[in-house]
């Protein structure tokens, strides 16, 4: 049996693509998300599928060691999970930066603190963060968003150095415009509109999660540190 892949997020777009592509490459899975029926609905063999808010440490962890049991050490942990919402930063309700400051940085810790120690005593593991190009540059409308992700190359670059002394991989994949369910949480329907307009092109959640296996199969002493994608003819 291959090793055991954690996935959070893996209840839509990227994390379900994600899930289904290791899946069909014969890898165990342990798949966390808050909408536990939408996991239990790919019907994915070898899967545990867990009900875990990435903001509580605790249910990341519990879930981690239900499936060890069965799978053995998680190798892999894809912190996917993460929420985008848009608005100018004079009108933006300030819980929905808290919602994502939460979520996207918190959680991708949260993540990291439950796999990092074990996977440094194993000397192996893999963490893949799933950053985007607004970890790269900055977009209107994206002020927390854009905070939240320039984090997650921080936070990776960061705990990458310090755990070279090991086998551990920490990887950032950065996607551009990728056809989710994300833009229907803003609510702005003009702004959804204005994303969609503006980005030129748009890729599938599959095309990101053949990057991410590809990073993830490289020979273990090989760390692609970074991997941004997006659409060909998105031009920013
Ligand atoms: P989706 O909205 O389709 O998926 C987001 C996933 O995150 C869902 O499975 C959702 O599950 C989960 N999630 C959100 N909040 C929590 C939480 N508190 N605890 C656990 N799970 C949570 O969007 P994408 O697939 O597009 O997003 C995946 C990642 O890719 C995100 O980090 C996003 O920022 C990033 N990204 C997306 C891009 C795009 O254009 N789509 C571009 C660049 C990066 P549930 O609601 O069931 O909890």
């Amino acid at each position: 049996m291959k090793p055991l892949i954690a996935i959070t997020g893996a209840s839509s777009g990227i994390g379900a693509a994600t899930a289904k592509l290791f899946s069909e490459n014969k890898y165990p899975l342990l798949l966390m998300a808050r909408r536990l029926k939408k996991l239990e609905g790919l019907e994915l063999p070898d899967t545990v599928c867990r009900k875990v808010d990435v903001n509580k440490s605790e249910e990341i962890r519990a879930a981690m060691q239900n499936a060890e049991k069965q799978y053995g050490p998680v190798e892999c942990l894809v912190n996917n999970a993460g929420i985008l919402y848009l608005g100018e930063t004079w009108d933006q309700d300030p819980a929905e930066w808290q919602e994502m400051i939460q979520t996207n940085i918190m959680g991708v810790l949260n993540g990291i603190h439950a796999v990092i120690k074990v996977m440094m005593a194993r000397n192996t593991g893999t963490i893949i963060n799933i950053s985007s190009l607004a970890g790269r540059k900055t977009f209107g409308r994206h002020a927390a968003y854009c905070g939240t992700k320039f984090a997650v190359h921080a936070i990776s670059e960061t705990v990458r150095a310090e755990v070279s002394h090991t086998n551990v991989r920490v990887i950032t994949v950065a996607p551009g415009a990728v056809e989710t369910e994300i833009i229907s949480h803003t609510t702005s329907k003009q702004f959804q509109q204005d994303w969609w307009d503006g980005i030129g092109g748009i890729i599938q959640p599959e095309d990101v999660a053949r990057a991410i296996l590809f990073v993830f199969e490289q020979p273990q002493g090989v760390c692609i540190r970074e991997l941004v994608m997006t659409p060909t003819n998105q031009p920013d």
